[in-house]
């Protein structure tokens, strides 16, 4: 029998599911809930319990009771799971608040599988494949990013920008996808903080945050990162980290002081609550010579929302753009759907996480928005992709923009 010491931890959580259902069925139109678990959903295989967390749970409590041992056909299942969190919702929510389900206050869903993660990790059965090579990428000295990239592309592009000082109290974090994958969108803020004023530093040697590591539950492999980090923000001066992706921005404002035990010695922000600042203070230069009248409708990332409570400040930010009206989707907030890229969902099972983002854009098109956006290069990346594969009559109707990118294009 296999270890699973993370797991035991968990225990109460993972014996106070009642067995309910909710988190697979759930649909209660008067408080915004329509379903649950994307996977779940994606999968389509009506009763198959392991897709969502009732069935989970019940696998969990076999491991606890030693009915059951960890393998490798168990890890396949295991990580396909977002780990959106919507789960958590759910089995917090009555249909009525008054009423308080004491069996299922306390569990922390994302918590339990990542301690299931953790024990799979440590007995050998995961990373799987593709996830192994990701964190392999990171920790290799001459990339440190999960995309195999050389180290020096995150930074290349620094020259062109004159807010950027050798030292500042405002430090950015650019992450891997940012500099990585979507350039342009990059660039973009760096215009948009340049011309609002803005100066800011950026990290020599900035080091992946550890998020994906984290995620599949290989936790010895970011320590170092964490470390090395730190050390970087603070030789640049700072008072406050921001970064513009919502994963790494779990990452460093929850994982590393959790990791740690101790309190960072900076803030950490996300970039909409840099640019909520900026615009409140008159200092985005906005074209108000072409203000074109536009229906925006805003994807919660799930890291930003049900992992960090971050709702509003993002929808204040759009709702103040010039000629912004902003739209609802059916399921937001606390009960939005997750575009399905994360927990090692979009590297692994790249088909699923497409799957799941077809149905985010589907129902973003129904809310009568013309344009989806969001704050996440994640959840924007998976979402383009999903939106390319659509066909065309879809597409004539929205587009999908980040959110850096569409307050650009009102310079
Ligand atoms: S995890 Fe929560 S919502 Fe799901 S079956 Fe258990 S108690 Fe019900
Ligand atoms: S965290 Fe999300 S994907 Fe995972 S079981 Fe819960 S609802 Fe499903």
């Amino acid at each position: 029998m296999s270890k699973f010491e993370n797991l035991k931890k968990q225990w109460e959580s993972v014996m106070s599911c009642m067995g309910c259902g909710d988190c697979g069925y759930a649909i209660r139109p008067a408080v915004g809930r329509f379903l649950t678990c994307p996977i779940k959903e994606a999968k389509g295989e009506e009763g198959f319990e392991i897709w969502f967390s009732r069935g989970r749970m019940n696998v969990l409590k076999s491991i606890l009771e030693e009915k059951l041992p960890l393998n490798k056909e168990l890890a396949e299942f295991v990580y396909q799971c977002s780990e959106c969190g919507n789960c958590t919702e759910v089995c917090h929510q009555t249909q009525n608040e008054n009423i308080v389900l004491n069996t299922s206050k306390w569990i922390d869903h994302v918590e339990v599988w990542n301690a299931l993660r953790k024990d799979l990790v440590e007995a050998g059965f995961a990373p799987l494949e593709r996830h192994a090579i990701l964190i392999e990428y990171m920790n290799t000295p001459e990339m440190r990013n999960p995309y195999g990239e050389p180290k020096i592309k995150k930074s290349d592009w620094v020259s062109e920008f004159s807010n950027i000082k050798e030292k500042s109290d405002l430090v950015f974090f650019g992450g891997c996808t940012m500099p990585l994958r979507q350039l342009d969108t990059l660039k973009n803020l760096m215009k948009i903080l340049e011309q609002s004023g803005l100066e800011i530093a950026i990290a020599d040697d900035e080091w992946c945050c550890g998020s994906i590591a984290l995620r599949i539950g290989d936790e010895k492999a970011v320590l170092n990162s964490i470390k090395h980090n730190i050390e970087q923000f603070v030789a640049k001066g700072a008072q406050t980290v921001f970064t513009a992706c919502a994963g790494c921005y779990r990452t460093l404002k929850k994982d590393y002081p959790e990791l740690l035990g101790e309190e960072l010695p900076f803030e950490v922000k996300h970039i909409t609550e840099v640019l909520i600042d900026l615009l409140n203070n008159n200092q985005i230069p906005f074209n108000q010579q072409e203000i074109k009248p536009q229906k925006i409708t805003y994807h919660d990332p799930c890291h930003l929302g049900r992992h960090m409570d971050l709702y509003e400040i993002p929808r204040e930010l759009i709702a103040s753009l010039p000629g912004v009206e902003i739209i609802e989707m059916k399921r937001n907030r606390k009960n939005a759907w997750c575009c399905g890229a994360g927990g090692g969902v979009k590297s692994q099972f790249a088909d699923l996480a497409l799957n799941i983002s077809i149905e985010r854009i589907e129902e973003a098109t129904e809310s009568g928005a013309e344009i989806l956006t969001t704050s996440c290069p994640f959840c924007i990346g998976n979402l383009k992709d999903a939106y390319e594969s659509m066909d065309e009559e879809l597409k004539n109707k929205i587009k999908v923009i980040d959110l850096i990118d569409l307050i650009a294009s009102k310079l």
